[in-house]
């Protein structure tokens, strides 16, 4: 499977940061890697990003609504997003669920219309460090992708980002052994779920990946990229960790 890379640029982000984009685009079409490179950007950014990329890298949403239309002040739709240039959409980021209350029925709803128009969508889950403290790792990942991707999704543009809540952002990270557990469970969930085809689905890797540690968690079983956040900011790194996986498929 060819593994994906996508950046998260969070609330980060004005029009003068739009040059790491372009840097990470040249690299890209200069290196040819042997993965999928997107970015997720503030929606203000996505217009002008898919300009300077030109179709080199994707470009992507970090949330979207599920609603085609209407009186939803602030909301942007997955056809807006499409409008303006992305190709891909984050779904359910543990952000979204804890600052603004996005349970797993409205990250199942907003993948769907994701899928519907054609997004590559990357859903969310990831437990507390208190779940995993009390071994509750698999099971809150099992009913968290149970509960959040739709039947009737397109599953080779589906990505099941695994994201502990406690790697966020912190430096820490799962031992490679506990990351391959929770990918391996993953994947017999969708392997049980939709027979062979669950292994159409990409499962990411997402917390604190950065350019030193990101060969050895890409190059584990079963992670078919990552989900980068505070390393996906400046070009330099976001290129470090991607010529990571190139050295490493
Ligand atoms: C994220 O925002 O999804 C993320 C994984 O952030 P970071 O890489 O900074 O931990």
């Amino acid at each position: 499977m060819r593994p994906l890379i996508a950046g998260n640029w969070k609330m980060h982000g004005l029009a003068q940061q739009l040059g790491e984009i372009g840097a990470v685009a040249t690299a890209v079409e200069t290196t040819a890697p042997s993965a999928d490179i997107l970015i997720c950007l503030p929606a203000t950014l996505i217009d002008r990003a898919a300009q300077i990329v030109r179709g080199r890298i994707a470009i992507g949403g970090e949330d979207c609504s599920a609603e085609e239309a209407g009186a939803f002040t602030g909301d942007i739709s997955v056809e807006m997003l499409k409008d303006a240039g992305a190709s891909a959409v984050i779904v359910g980021h543990s952000e979204r669920r804890h600052y603004h209350g996005e349970t797993d029925a409205i990250v199942s709803a907003k993948a769907k219309a994701a899928s519907r128009a054609g997004l590559l969508t990357i859903i969310c889950i990831g437990e507390t460090k208190s779940q995993r403290a009390h071994n509750e790792t698999l099971s809150v990942c099992d009913a968290q992708l149970a509960g959040s991707m739709p039947d009737g999704m397109t599953l080779t543009a589906t990505a099941i980002a695994h994201e502990p809540l406690w790697a966020i952002g912190t430096g820490q990270i799962p031992t490679s052994e506990e990351i391959v557990a929770v990918h391996a469970r993953i994947r017999r969930r969708l392997l049980a779920r939709f027979g062979e085809d669950g292994r159409l689905v990409r499962i990411l890797y997402g917390g604190s990946i950065k350019p030193d540690n990101a060969h050895e968690i890409l190059a584990l079983p079963e992670v078919d990229g990552g989900l980068i956040g505070g390393a996906s900011l400046l070009a330099c790194d976001f290129e470090a960790i991607i010529r990571t996986v190139s050295a490493g498929h």
